[in-house]
């Protein structure tokens, strides 16, 4: 469709909210916005009343693993296509695909299985890239990484995975104080991959050294990052640890997984005042049973086994210690958000930014996307007062579009 027109919408625009606004696309971009006094005088080859409803940057939620049994390191690309689909239900418009601590090989093999998806589906242009999380992690902060995995960053495993796969790769998370960390940082940066500090017990040194060779975001804050550590020689005395270093240096942001049971509520508070406002950002972290009914069961390729329970993921293991303990989450972007706008008393257009402008800006994409404004992709969310969302557009193609209700 050439063009399409968007009118009587709250349009979060990147300058200035409107509250009663249309929007214009045409070939893929945004064209045209402004208040829909008097007559416009505009048309498309398409126009679509949202009746009140937000008029939003398309959501780009840079940290997932799965929805609706898609698996991006377990999936074959067919299901990860559908994947894509699945996405757009929630107005996601860009997400970074994230693969899971594995021997090198595996994740190399599953990044081409993600390009073939990306390369085959109508919606390719969904996946902005992969996030390479592990297998570079502290094994005592390694939340659901299996142990067995992890490594320290190893210059040929580092050459392998960036010589096949590094044109895909936006970002890596790994653990600062390993041995090899600071060298990773700049070859990563090196290579226009975003150095990302998460799965960490560092100390301020450590990373301080890694923030100065380049690193620029942590990885879910708060969960399986530790702060403060009492100094071992002085009874009482507190160390800094990763977070003084992250919060100090403005340049790095930080995502929050949007899930009290993950992130403690008053951290989205203590975030939005700590923080620069372009680099706070809310992610998913999601799994495969997401937006799947509660109790859905599922087994990962290596027999592990895991169950929804109240929008998060627990482990079923025959060791009582580890049976029902927290192994990701089952959040949609959606309700992340609308949680965001009640913990932290943002409005709607404050709380979009967490997961549309401010990560596209870390991801170095706020040039073509993350944002209503003339000349930019048409990355569309239209959604009503609950977070519902009704259509979503990827560079001006609906990709979702909710079945009207007949009364
Ligand atoms: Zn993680
Ligand atoms: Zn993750």
């Amino acid at each position: 469709m050439a063009s399409i027109l968007l009118t009587n919408g709250r349009v979060l625009a990147e300058t200035e909210p409107l509250s009663n606004g249309y929007v214009l696309i045409k070939d893929g971009r945004i064209v045209s916005l402004g208040p829909m006094t008097g007559d416009p005088g505009l048309s498309a080859d398409r126009v679509v009343d949202v009746k009140g409803a937000y008029i939003s940057p398309g959501f780009i939620d840079m940290h997932t693993h799965g929805i609706m049994d898609v698996d991006f390191m377990e999936s074959g690309a067919e299901d990860i296509k559908r994947g894509f689909f699945e996405y757009a239900r929630y107005g996601v418009t860009r997400i970074l695909g994230s693969t899971l601590s594995n021997p090198i090989d595996s994740i190399v093999n599953q990044i081409k299985v993600i390009r073939r998806a990306k390369e085959e589906s109508p919606a390719g242009d969904l996946l902005a890239g992969v996030h390479v999380e592990g297998p570079w992690l502290a094994a005592r902060c390694r939340g659901g990484h299996a142990l067995e995995y992890l490594k320290n960053p190893k210059r040929d495993d580092v050459d392998r995975i960036l010589g096949e796969a590094g044109d895909l790769i936006k970002t890596v998370t790994y653990a600062p104080e390993l041995p090899g960390s600071v060298w990773l940082t700049e070859t990563l940066a090196a290579r226009g991959v975003v150095p990302v500090l998460g799965h960490t017990e560092a100390s301020y040194e450590h990373a301080e050294k890694a923030i100065l060779a380049g690193a620029r975001h942590v990885t879910h804050m708060y969960d399986t990052t530790l702060g403060y550590r009492e100094n071992p020689e002085e009874a009482l005395v507190m160390m800094p640890g990763m977070e003084t270093a992250v919060l100090y240096y403005d340049e790095v942001s930080i995502e929050l997984i949007g899930c009290p049971v993950h992130v403690p509520r008053p951290f989205f508070k203590f975030i939005n005042k700590v923080k620069p406002r372009e680099r706070r950002i809310i992610v998913t972290d999601s799994l495969v049973g997401t937006g799947m009914p509660e109790g859905t069961e599922l087994t990962y390729k290596d027999g592990r086994r895991v169950y929804v329970a109240e929008g998060v993921l627990r482990m079923h293991d025959p060791d009582p210690a580890v049976e029902g303990n927290l192994t990701g989450s089952a959040v949609t972007i959606n309700l992340a958000l609308k949680r965001l706008c009640g913990y932290a008393d943002l409005s709607v257009a404050e709380a979009v930014r967490w997961c549309s402008l401010n990560p596209a800006t870390t991801l170095g994409l706020n040039m073509e996307t993350g944002s209503i404004k003339i000349g930019k992709y048409a990355d569309i969310a239209v959604f009503g007062e609950d977070f519902d969302v009704r259509m979503t557009l990827l560079k001006g193609n609906i990709i979702f579009e909710k079945k009207q209700e007949s009364t």
